[in-house]
């Protein structure tokens, strides 16, 4: 792999500087945080252009004979590209690409390859992934896939930890167990506190002594919006749902310090790259330290992707910190781009108008009026609101709370988003249309529960988990992500496969009326994801003017005929900024 230079990337203009000596051509491309935004539907953004002189200069860099995919409004397919100062120059045929062949210019022969634009991850957890690596001790598959099987290796952890101290760790699923209760920890666990979660992050399970050091007993009640489990004796079992619950545990675990979340966020950074992932938006950032440490690293030019970071309101206390504790900082590698609540959990906290299968159905994470009110007095900020909903009344409580915030105070295109959006009325889908707000999705999820969502919600409400095509179809802004670390997978190609698939475990295909096309899919991943950050000016396609930042694939996916061929594609180089970050 090549080691990113950050000295040439210093050498050249910033983006910034760029635009002003280009001149008015590209005055609407501002990068986009805060006020100034322009509305431009993903699919209709305008090919930026250079002045004739710029255009014409010799290139640093160009690809020829290749097969380029620009993701410009009409999807033209190029054969090569030309980059300048960290920018796409020009895109064209070898021919007129040929012609900025300079005697300093790099020329890469794609020989056939298929090069695309860098692809943008809408939502994933950057940082948390580190974490995986570091600070938790994973219990995953192949090793750990039972009950028996996490007992088994939580014993090892539990031996190889001085007597005492925490085991704190993850897991991802036990065949026919649900999730892990302290009678299960304990046995293996008496004289370690043990604090594991599930990996999709919204459940927890604690031993006895855990709970004892909490103080978590009978008489704790359930905080508003979360759940204490309780066996038939009403004492607590030792399995938390959704983050407000977990809290009441986490408030005694050891927690990871700021120079832990520095190294995740840069240890990180190699495996989204060697992804082809060439920006990403964290939109679940948990305390404000550790959104000031990501604009930290940004600042000390330490980004070789480039990031967006999105802070967590867990409690209405953290309305205070959100409004006046947070530097509203933004370069090219690094920006706070706006705010983040959870309505609900996962599957079987989804927060519905009518009774599943699951743990709860009736209850949303916020008491919705203050909800409501937080969102009034975010989307004042003029900055972007995020909302994680898994259930259809997330769904429309979230779109309430926009609506009359949007009312109160009308400012142009705040672009508000909804995170997953699992199940929604078909209702909500024109009223997302009609608020301008974006889906950011990942149907990837289907390969992980898809077998089981019928049983959980019903045949007619399994029918309106994450309804894609019907998405597109109405004109709605539609952004993919990987949600890492909540599944195996960081690769772009997993949420590509789950939204041209929508394959199960078992291999069926659930749903199969809401597939994307794989141009579709790859849009979304790009100019969608770029768009759902008000980005989608500066990069999401290979236009002249945008961030030179790109991937070169091995084979050419669009022609992929079977699942298994898209999956088997590779990154053999990832650029940002005109800079190869990643390469085979
Ligand atoms: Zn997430």
């Amino acid at each position: 792999m090549t080691r990113y230079s950050k000295q040439r990337r210093l050498r050249g203009v910033t983006r910034r500087q760029f635009l002003v000596s280009a001149g008015a051509a590209l005055a609407g491309a501002a990068l986009a945080c805060g006020r100034e935004q322009t509305t431009v539907a993903p699919t209709t953004a305008p090919a930026a252009t250079l002045p004739p002189g710029l255009a014409t200069n010799p290139a640093d860099l160009v690809f020829l004979h290749g097969n380029v995919l620009t993701i410009d409004s009409a999807d033209t397919i190029a054969q090569a590209v030309a980059v300048s100062n960290g920018l796409i120059q020009a895109v064209g045929s070898d021919a007129d690409i040929s012609g900025l062949v300079g005697e300093g210019t790099q020329v890469i022969d794609l020989a056939g390859r298929t090069l695309t634009p860098g692809i943008i991850d809408s939502h994933n957890h950057f940082q948390v992934t580190g974490l995986m690596h570091s600070y938790y001790t994973p219990f995953l598959p192949p090793d750990v896939r039972t009950l028996q099987d996490l007992q088994d290796a939580l014993a090892e952890a539990v031996a190889q930890t001085p007597e005492g101290e925490w085991v704190i760790g993850y897991f991802m699923f036990l065949q026919g167990a649900g999730l892990p209760s302290r009678y299960d920890l304990d046995p293996v666990s008496p004289n370690n506190p043990v604090w594991i979660v599930q990996q999709g992050g919204h459940y927890g399970s604690a031993n006895s002594l855990a709970l004892e050091l909490a103080g978590i007993d009978a008489s704790t009640p359930d905080p508003v919006g979360g759940v204490v489990g309780r066996d038939a004796n009403g004492e607590p079992d030792g399995i938390f749902y959704n983050h407000r619950a977990m809290d009441l545990l986490r408030r005694v675990v050891p927690l990871f310090t700021q120079d832990d979340v520095r190294q995740n966020i840069l240890s990180t950074q190699p495996t989204f790259a060697a992804c082809g992932v060439t920006s990403f938006q964290d939109n679940n950032v948990r305390g404000v330290d550790t959104v000031g440490t990501y604009l930290d690293v940004g600042r000390q030019g330490e980004m070789y992707l480039r990031g967006a970071v999105y802070y967590t309101l867990e409690w209405p206390g953290d309305l205070e910190r959100a409004l006046n504790e947070i530097e509203h900082y933004s370069d090219d590698f690094m920006r706070f781009a706006g705010f983040k609540f959870l309505l609900d959990g996962q599957m079987t906290m989804a927060y519905c108008h009518e009774p599943h299968n699951g743990e709860r159905w009736d209850l949303p994470t916020w008491e919705p009026e203050t909800f409501k009110r937080a969102v009034r007095e975010l989307h004042d900020t003029g900055l972007q609101i995020c909302v994680h909903c898994v259930g259809d009344a997330a769904v429309d409580l979230t779109l309430d709370a926009f609506e009359e915030a949007m009312n109160a105070n009308p400012r142009p295109d705040p672009r508000h988003r909804i995170e997953h959006c699992i199940i929604s009325t078909p209702e909500a889908t024109q009223r997302i249309k009609d608020l301008g707000v974006v889906v950011s999705t990942q149907p990837q999820f289907i390969r992980m529960g898809g077998d089981r969502y019928a049983d959980l919600f019903g045949e007619e409400r399994a029918a309106r988990i994450m309804v894609t095509r019907e998405w597109l179809d109405a004109g709605i802004p539609l952004a993919l992500g990987s949600d890492s670390p909540t599944t195996p997978w960081v690769t772009p190609l997993a949420t590509l496969l789950g939204a041209v698939s929508r394959g199960t475990y078992s291999g069926e295909r659930f749903h199969p009326e809401q597939v994307l096309t794989i141009q579709e899919a790859l849009r979304c991943h790009t100019m969608g994801s770029a768009y759902a950050g008000h980005q989608e000016n500066v990069k999401g396609s290979i236009e002249p003017g945008k961030f030179a930042d790109l991937v070169v694939w091995n084979k050419n996916f669009y022609e992929a005929t079977t699942g298994q061929e898209l999956w088997d594609t590779e990154v053999e180089i990832t650029m940002v900024g005109g800079e190869i970050v990643y390469q085979v």
